[in-house]
């Protein structure tokens, strides 16, 4: 995959990039580990006075960020304006809670005495260069989701970001150069993902982070293991929306929609399989088709719009071979199937929503990145939970009920790392964020995020 800025809303290639050269790598990989010794001695104060600086620096230049997102991968303006402000939001969070959430620990005296010590305690320390494998869907969210923690804690980063987001990469490593951390602390390195396995297994290279592809993951991984090198992965989803009789079906069906079309579909955390109860299924049904097929498709910089372009042509074209699957098999388009008419430039697809998915479909199984829903009729809560729990994914799970005992179930029973109710999966910085099964391992985000790439040292006093 070349390294270029290719404008999803015409397909134009407004500027490409080389890729850095092996002398280029080793040189930044130097730095990084030049730089994690002086900077991992700074105080969390330090830190989080960097940390602020770039906050702000974002908050100012948010609208120009937000142009260059949308230029790069085509979501909204709008989306791209909230995602600027998030991550605002975010740096702030951790500037201000880092060191709290990584204060010593102090296990109960009895359990101390017992260990034969006179104190003992739990220091968290950090690790060193972590290497972010980044993807382009939320390209500001998913790099800082994982820099502001990181370095706050004492870390220094390496991003090799999707190589379609190449000048918002760009613009994160002059953000914080220009907000006062150290030469090597953060820096991008444009480089093809094959030059990833010979970054991972340099000894200075200590951990990995990457939000991705299951193949991208799996690779990562297993390069990774071979080094006994930690890892956080965060892999796709396909989550699951259920709908019980006694919700409230139109705050539901609203919701649905914003749910599946955010980001122009292309979310991990996107709600992609609507389950309803037979008891509200045909009102969900409707007023939920009725909002896809309402949806503005068009110009992702335009106010009006709610759906812009798929990030790629393969993309594209990815989505297109799961729906005609579907269709070839006897599934039903109740809205779209199809791409929009009157757009003879840019990868534009219609909102769809398909009913009498199958588990021999593709769409029953793999996630569908871009404004598809599927659609599926249940005739209780068993069926609910067995039907949402049919997948290799396991990111999160969205639950519309006002009854409390099967609130509980749903909590006790989904396979997900969440489990929102009357309301959708939104990351939040006080909240962890991650998955189980084929989502991935670790956690994002919180105290679990922080501590992820941190070395939990025992300090024992005799
Ligand atoms: P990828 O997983 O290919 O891209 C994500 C990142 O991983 C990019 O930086 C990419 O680099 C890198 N990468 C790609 N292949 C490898 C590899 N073998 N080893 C190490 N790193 C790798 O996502 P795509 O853009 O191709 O999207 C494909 C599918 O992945 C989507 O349809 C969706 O299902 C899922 N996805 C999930 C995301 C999430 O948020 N969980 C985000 C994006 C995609 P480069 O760009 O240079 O290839």
């Amino acid at each position: 995959m070349p390294i270029a800025t290719v404008n999803p809303a015409d397909g134009e290639t407004l500027r490409t990039f080389d890729p850095l050269g092996e002398q280029e790598i080793e040189r930044r990989i130097a730095a990084a580990d030049t730089a994690f010794r002086g900077y991992r001695t700074t105080s969390f104060a330090d830190r989080a006075r960097l940390m602020n600086a770039a906050a702000d620096l974002l908050e100012k230049e948010a609208g120009d960020v937000a142009r260059m997102m949308t230029t790069e991968m085509g979501k909204t303006l709008k989306a791209a304006e909230a995602e600027a402000a998030k991550c605002v939001k975010a740096m702030r969070w951790y500037a201000s809670h880092a060191e709290s959430l990584l204060a010593d620990e102090h296990p109960a005296e009895s359990d101390v005495r017992d260990t034969g010590a006179v104190a003992a305690r739990v220091r968290y320390r950090p690790l060193g260069p972590v290497l972010a494998v980044m993807p382009w869907n939320f390209p500001l969210w998913q790099v800082i989701r994982f820099a502001a923690p990181a370095l706050m804690a004492g870390n220094v980063a390496l991003l090799k970001h999707a190589s379609n987001v190449p000048q918002t990469a760009l613009y994160l490593e002059d953000l914080f150069d220009r907000a006062g951390f150290a030469e090597g602390c953060f820096q991008t390195l444009l480089v093809p993902s094959s030059a990833i396995e010979g970054i991972l297994r340099d000894r200075r290279v200590v951990a990995a982070t990457l939000t991705g592809s299951e193949g991208a993951g799996r690779s990562v991984a297993s390069i990774a293991g071979d080094e006994v090198k930690k890892t956080v992965l965060e892999l796709g989803g396909s989550d699951p929306y259920l709908v019980m009789p006694s919700a409230d079906v139109e705050a539901a069906a609203r919701t649905a929609v914003t749910a599946r079309v955010q980001n122009n579909g292309q979310s991990c955390i996107a709600a992609k399989r609507f389950i309803a109860h037979t008891d509200v299924y045909d009102t969900f049904a409707e007023r939920f088709t009725d909002g896809m097929r309402a949806l503005t498709v068009g110009d992702p910089m335009e106010a009006a719009t709610d759906v812009g372009p798929l990030s790629s042509e393969q993309g594209r074209a990815d989505l297109e071979e799961l729906v005609d699957d579907a269709l070839s098999q006897g599934a039903t388009a109740l809205c779209g199937g199809r791409r929009p008419e009157g757009f003879d430039r840019g990868w534009f697809y219609e909102p769809t929503v398909l009913t009498g998915v199958t588990p021999a479909m593709r769409i029953h199984r793999e996630e569908a990145f871009g404004p598809i829903a599927t659609l599926y009729r249940v005739a209780g809560i068993d069926e609910a939970v067995e039907l949402a729990n049919d997948t290799s994914f396991g990111l999160s799970s969205n639950v519309w009920t006002q009854d409390e005992a099967e609130i509980e179930r749903f909590v006790r029973d989904l396979e997900a790392g969440g489990v929102y109710v009357n309301g959708m999966t939104a990351s939040h910085p006080a909240l962890p964020f991650g998955g189980v099964k084929r989502s991935g391992y670790g956690r994002e985000l919180a105290d679990h995020g922080i501590r992820e790439f941190c070395n939990a040292t025992t300090v024992w006093r005799g």
